[in-house]
């Protein structure tokens, strides 16, 4: 019998389908390969079995008794851990949140539920998702498949991690500044951020709220459609969710996969390539581009002059929204509880010793940010300059869109960097972002598609890199269009998916 775990979720869903194999078999399959490469990649801080199992069970019976299910009901999922999940640990990789279980589900975990999508257990990640490496998180690094001394990006390496290494078939993601993108292309997976608004964001444990946004970790780009197209939609209990539905993402995909994009224009921006990135990554986006031409795209150039204080602002908005939303943890309402040893046990002293134990230095690094931009004196200087320049982002977007139906770049400006090296320089590791963060300050989709390999830095074997795509807001499907169209150019070069030729683990 094939292996299971090597299967797109697509091609899962048809041998469900077809009666080739039950969800039990699926998920079993999946759970005996977590168990096997886990303890090397660590992309699991909880794993589910039991209930996952149990869900499979019911699917398989629901099939057998002829009832009609979702496309992708009885195919296995992993959860970001900054994901609520009722009855199920959800720490967002902060000790402050351990031992907490969620009373609810978050909305986008009640329609997993629904379709019969076993969750097979939650994501390793950067504590509060703050971080481009995983590095970040109270429990432990995650390691890359392709090399288990790399980083595997992050916030989200967990997720990519698991689909990577073959644990799940589809995972959730979230992506305020990259965290969905960037671990897709250091770990040669697909990676979706959604328009803003296009996935609700009830049953997140928030960052920055006007930045975040759930989206598919995958291996195909029509596995990233019909997992988005099933968590995707208006959500009344969302007050910033589009009262909409989403645009055909699924008849995108296999519409581009057909691989003809003439009358199609990209543009690739200026700003995002050039000084910084590894001139492997730029080889593969170039010979990405021309792939895209052959298929009939026409490749223009746009300048976004305002993507270069995108970092800037980034950085000040995000701790300031972050600062806020932290707040809640105060040692009284949820996970851990530290009283102070000496004097009095009061309110104050209280929050601040849960707050001192339970956050990591990262969290305690942006909250202080944060709270200095939003501070009275300050306020018009920083965080009153970093809205201005959200605006000029958007503006130059909504240039660019008139000039172009999707914009272009390379996903990171590096391969996978080894675990250890940026841990000690923020700012090295925020520069992991910048071609991904003018995305989330504008709200518009973007996609990360596997597109080769290239050396790292420092030499040794090669690694993966991505290959970005950002439509205007609420066209996600042209990323779709575009992404599958690209990958099954590249596949029918290669012969075979990037992730075939990743070592073996185990
Ligand atoms: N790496 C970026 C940060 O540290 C983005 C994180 C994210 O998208 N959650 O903020």
């Amino acid at each position: 019998m094939t292996d299971l775990t090597r299967l797109s979720a697509a091609r899962l869903a048809e041998t469900l389908a077809a009666g080739e194999a039950s969800s039990v078999e699926v998920t079993r399959a999946h759970l005996d390969r977590i168990a096997a490469v886990d303890g090397d990649v660590h992309a699991f801080l909880h794993v589910n079995e039991d209930d996952a199992l149990a869900t499979a069970a019911d699917v398989d019976a629901r099939r057998a008794a002829g009832e009609e299910l979702h496309a992708l009901a009885g195919v296995p999922i992993a959860v970001k851990d900054v994901v609520v999940t009722k009855g199920m640990p959800s720490t967002a990789g902060s000790k402050i949140l351990e031992g907490w279980i969620p009373p609810y589900d978050a909305t986008l975990v009640e329609k997993l539920r629904a379709a019969g999508l076993p969750i097979l257990g939650k994501t390793n990640m950067d504590e509060f998702a703050m971080g481009s490496s995983t590095e970040h998180s109270a429990y432990g690094d995650t390691h890359n498949p392709w090399d288990l001394d790399r980083i595997p990006g992050g916030s989200g390496g967990g997720s990519a991690a698991a689909v990577a290494a073959f644990e799940a078939p589809l995972a959730i993601g979230t992506d305020t500044g990259g965290s969905i993108r960037q671990p897709g292309a250091v770990t040669g997976t697909v990676g979706v951020k959604p328009t803003y608004g296009g996935v609700s964001r009830y049953g997140l444990i928030a960052m920055a709220s006007s930045l975040d946004q759930a989206g598919p970790v995958t291996r195909t780009v029509l596995d990233s459609a019909l997992l988005h197209e099933l968590i995707g939609g208006h959500d009344p209990r969302d007050s910033t969710s589009i009262p909409e539905p989403l645009p055909p993402l699924v008849a995108a995909a296999r519409q581009g996969a057909l691989g003809d994009l003439s009358g199609l224009k990209v543009g690739v921006v200026t700003q995002l390539q050039g000084e910084g990135y590894q001139p492997g990554v730029l080889a593969r986006f170039h010979e990405s581009l021309e792939l895209l031409t052959k298929a009939g795209a026409e490749v223009v150039e746009v300048s976004c002059p305002s993507f270069d204080y995108a970092l800037a602002a980034y950085y000040l908005i995000m701790p300031a929204e972050a600062s806020s939303n932290l707040a809640k943890f105060d040692g009284m309402r949820f996970g851990l509880r530290v009283e102070p040893t000496d004097g009095p046990v009061t309110a104050e002293r209280v929050m601040a010793a849960t707050r001192g134990a339970g956050f990591g230095d990262e969290v305690k690094r942006r909250v202080i940010l944060g709270t200095y931009a939003l501070s009275a004196g300050y306020y018009d200087a920083y965080y009153g300059s970093a809205q201005k320049v959200r605006t000029l982002i958007q503006r130059d977007f909504a240039a660019a869109f008139a000039q172009a139906d999707v914009l272009v770049s390379p996903t990171a400006p590096t391969t996978a960097f080894k675990l250890g090296e940026k841990l000690d320089d923020p700012l090295a590791m925020y520069l992991n972002d910048v071609a991904t963060i003018p995305a989330n300050l504008a709200g518009v989709p973007g996609i990360s598609v596997p597109n080769g390999l290239a050396a790292s830095s420092e030499g040794g074997a090669d690694l993966p890199t991505g290959f970005q795509i950002l439509a205007p807001a609420k066209a996600d499907d042209r990323l779709y269009r575009v992404g599958a169209a690209l990958e099954s150019a590249l596949e029918s070069t290669w012969g075979a998916p990037l992730l075939a030729s990743a070592p073996e683990l185990g």
